[in-house]
């Protein structure tokens, strides 16, 4: 008979998440019940998250869940698993305004919808919008949300004709068609991830039209790959000013944000 003790000191990958989730316990009580020798149900259920991980299904598509800041969101295959540098973005828009000045905001491409349900739970009084052109992905955001969002189906801007916002937030797909990495991200939407051949396809696209959605003093903030501060910029200084870059807690160039002039 196989005891959570064996399988926790063998060296399948991630064995310590996919056990709790097996066996609905936590890491502390796996260890406290080190000698629990998993039924035979429960067995046949590890084995086949093992299987699935091993095949290389990220961890999350397998939970079903990614905490992210402060909470707990659902995520599937039709949506971006949240990564840890976006929290950067929310840090950075918390920081904007003030907790009672009621403003408008816009996250495009809104996936798994963490950042525009964050911002939400942090300041209730906030007018929120968030679009993703994938029925899916709004779908889970709409799950995912608490308070009252204003989602919109439809590609960029397109979702949101004739809107104006103070601050247009975006964690867009930027990767470059060719890069090597996406190989390890074939679980995850292409579309989330990859915007041609530079990988500033969609973020050109945002900041081009931005400046029609933006109210006097508004804020542009999008998220970026480590190597794209500078073409971006470029991009930006047509409309915008007071441009301000940030990095993730990696010391990568992860974000700017602007003022549209
Ligand atoms: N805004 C979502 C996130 O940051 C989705 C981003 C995306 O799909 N590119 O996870």
């Amino acid at each position: 008979m196989i005891s959570i003790q064996d399988y926790l000191n063998s060296d399948i990958i991630d064995i310590v998440p996919l056990l709790s989730l097996a066996l609905n316990k936590n890491h502390v009580q796996l260890i406290t019940h080190y000698d629990y020798q998993p039924n035979n149900e429960e067995k046949t259920q590890l084995n086949q998250l093992i299987k699935q991980r091993q095949f290389g299904i990220p961890f999350a598509y397998l939970s079903g869940t990614k905490g992210f800041y402060h909470l707990d969101f659902k995520v599937t295959p039709s949506t971006l698993i949240p990564r840890p540098e976006t929290e950067l973005l929310i840090d950075i828009a918390l920081g904007l305004f003030d907790k009672n000045q009621t403003c408008k905001v816009l996250d495009l491409g809104t996936g798994s919808g963490i950042i525009i349900i964050t911002l939400g739970d942090k300041n209730p009084q906030w007018h929120l919008t968030a679009t993703d052109s994938s029925i899916n992905a709004l779908d889970i955001a709409q799950q995912n949300a608490k308070t009252n969002i204003n989602f919109q189906l439809g590609s960029w801007f397109k979702a949101t004709p004739n809107q104006i916002f103070d601050l247009i937030i975006s964690n867009p797909p930027y990767i470059k068609q060719s890069d090597p990495h996406l190989n390890d991200l074939s679980f995850e939407p292409q579309s989330a991830l990859v915007s041609g051949k530079d990988g500033l396809d969609d973020i050109r696209t945002i900041i081009n039209n931005a400046p029609q959605h933006l109210n006097k003093k508004g804020y542009i903030l999008l998220e970026h790959g480590f190597d794209q501060q500078q073409e971006i910029i470029q991009l930006l200084s047509n409309n915008f000013f007071n441009i301000q870059k940030f990095k993730d807690y990696n010391q990568q160039d992860r974000a700017l944000l602007a003022q549209i002039k």
